[in-house]
């Protein structure tokens, strides 16, 4: 070491032995005092360093903060504590000659522990000079900052990563605000979006970004009064940029505070929404136009179904009428001239006649099938029992002695009276009808309750349905049976399935061919 010549004292006292003997009482006290402060401090490395780079002394706090006990390192170069870079860069020698130069030298840097380890040290090393002239020695103060250090380290890096977050969102607008509303910070997407530098708009109160209207009712204020009281405000404002124009923004304004949980401000966020607010509206007009459209043509479609139909009511009365004159004088000839007439032609009327009433019944049944489509179904509560009970009552073939039909205890559903009796009339028409030649017809009717629906079985005794025809006998003139054996049109079922549907219900069969079959209805309970 190229420390100043001197002979190497071995410890602080023959550092300091040039000071007078007359004083020397005096100085052994002051030296004690000095040893315990120094060793008090031990989160300090306290030591001396001999004009020859050795260390001369080594405090408590030292030897924690290095590791190396004062037996270990006395006497031992004091660039042992430095890094090998350091050293070879020749560092230890470089803080002397600076100490002695300029009478101190800071020193913040990595050095190294007795156990290999690096420790962040911010300390000091400055001459020991006895009066005047040459320095005797150095003396080194060096506190570990490791962890201090490695915090701030975070700290910045978290900081310039918020930094660069902010500095990187380009369409949302970020800016804080103080307590008084002021704007603290603005981000280049605030820029971009409203128009203002950084240096125009810092400092001013965030009012300037408002419509002269919420200026004037107060908004901006209440907003952050909210954001106090709530922690944050969710709004869509518009706000006026810097060349006056308007934009949409979709916005938050939180509150800020600091460690202790005082308020510090604000942090505004803000994304233009003028574009997606002008689709809403674009997309809500076209909606509105489209509905428009619909209830225009809907309206002109009634209209035209309301015409049609007056003229299939016409046309079908217009048939009808025809049908039943037919019909009225085939029976008539026979009955007024059938004696007259040879059982060939009395054959002939009686298939003028059946022709005549089966198309009769083909015309009404598509009719009934059309007004059920058609006609507004509004839902009551109904009382099933009351609806059967009218059936029955009306149609002797479903009483004794033509037919059994019992019923046991009914549920009440949401339904329509009149359309549930047209279901009825054809399911019991049927009922009794596809039944094996000298069958009595027996009925058995119930109902049960299924998650707040309920199923209304009509079970009979009659012929049954094929196995898979069970859906198919629902569809518009589908019939299984031949015509000569059991009358219809094929239209019974469709008519049933329609107006369930049309009481948002639904429809089914179970069956066992040759052993009878069970239709059922399946409804909403009624609430009462
Ligand atoms: P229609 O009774 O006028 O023939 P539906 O639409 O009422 O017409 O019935 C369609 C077909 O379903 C019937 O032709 C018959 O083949 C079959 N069907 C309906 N109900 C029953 C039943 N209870 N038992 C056996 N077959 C039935």
């Amino acid at each position: 070491m190229g420390v100043a010549p001197s002979k190497a004292p071995a410890d602080l006292n023959a550092i300091l032995g040039g000071v007078e003997t007359d004083k020397k009482k005096h100085c052994e006290q002051t030296e004690e005092w000095l040893r315990m402060l120094i060793d008090t401090a031990e989160d300090y490395a306290i030591f001396a360093i001999n004009s020859q780079g050795r260390i001369a002394t080594w405090s408590r706090g030292a030897e924690k903060i290095f590791g190396y006990s004062a037996a270990e390192i006395l006497q031992q170069e004091f660039a042992i504590i430095f890094t090998p870079e350091d050293r070879a860069t020749g560092v230890p020698q470089k803080e002397i000659d600076h100490a002695q130069r300029e009478g101190f030298c800071p020193d913040v840097r990595w050095h190294l522990r007795k156990d290999g380890r690096r420790i962040f040290v911010s300390g000091a090393v400055r001459p020991l000079r006895a009066l005047k002239g040459a320095p005797h020695g150095f003396i080194k103060v060096a506190h570990d900052i490791t962890e201090q250090r490695r915090i701030e380290l975070q700290l910045k890096e978290s900081q310039e990563r918020l930094r660069l977050l902010i500095e990187n969102v380009k369409d949302v607008a970020l800016f804080t605000l103080d307590v008084s509303g002021n704007i603290t910070h603005w981000n280049p997407g605030a820029q971009r979006l409203l128009g203002y530098s950084e240096e125009e708009i810092v400092g001013q109160s965030v009012d300037c970004l408002y419509s002269k209207e919420d200026r004037k009712a107060g908004t901006p204020a209440r907003e952050r009064d909210i954001a106090l009281r709530d922690g944050v405000r969710v709004s869509e404002t518009w706000f006026v940029r810097k060349d006056g124009t308007h934009l949409l923004v979709s916005e938050a304004l939180r509150r800020m505070e600091d460690n202790q949980g005082s308020v510090r401000g604000f942090v505004k966020v803000a994304h233009d929404i003028t574009e997606r607010k002008k689709l809403e509206d674009d997309l809500r007009q076209a909606r509105d136009h489209l509905e428009t459209l619909v209830a225009e043509r809907t309206t002109r479609l009634r209209e035209t179904i309301g015409e049609l139909e007056a003229f299939s009511y016409s046309v079908s009365h217009d048939l009808r009428a025809p049908l039943r004159t037919m019909q009225g004088f085939s029976e008539i000839l026979k009955a007024e001239h059938g004696a007259k007439l040879g059982p060939q032609a009395i054959g002939l009327l009686d298939r003028i006649i059946e022709g005549a009433k089966r198309s009769d019944d083909l015309i009404r049944d598509v009719l009934t099938l059309s007004r059920v489509a058609r006609e507004e179904t509004e839902l009551n509560s109904v009382d099933l029992a009351k609806v059967l009970h009218h059936v029955i009552s009306g149609n002797p073939e479903f009483q004794p002695p033509s037919a059994e039909i019992s019923i046991a205890p009914l549920h009440h559903v949401m339904g329509h009276a009149a359309r549930l009796s047209q279901c009825f009339t054809n399911l019991l028409g049927n009922a009794v009808k596809f039944v094996a030649p000298g069958v009595r017809p027996q009925i058995k009717i119930w109902s049960e309750s299924l998650d707040g629906h309920i199923r209304i079985w009509i079970e009979d005794n009659g012929i049954g349905i094929p196995k898979g025809q069970e859906e198919r006998i629902f569809n518009l003139f589908q019939r299984l049976h031949r015509e000569d054996a059991y009358h219809g049109t094929g239209v019974g079922l469709a008519i049933v399935r329609k107006a369930v549907e049309r009481m948002n219900g639904k429809t089914g069969v179970q069956s066992e061919p040759g052993k009878g079959s069970r239709f059922w209805i399946e409804l909403a309970a009624a609430h009462d």
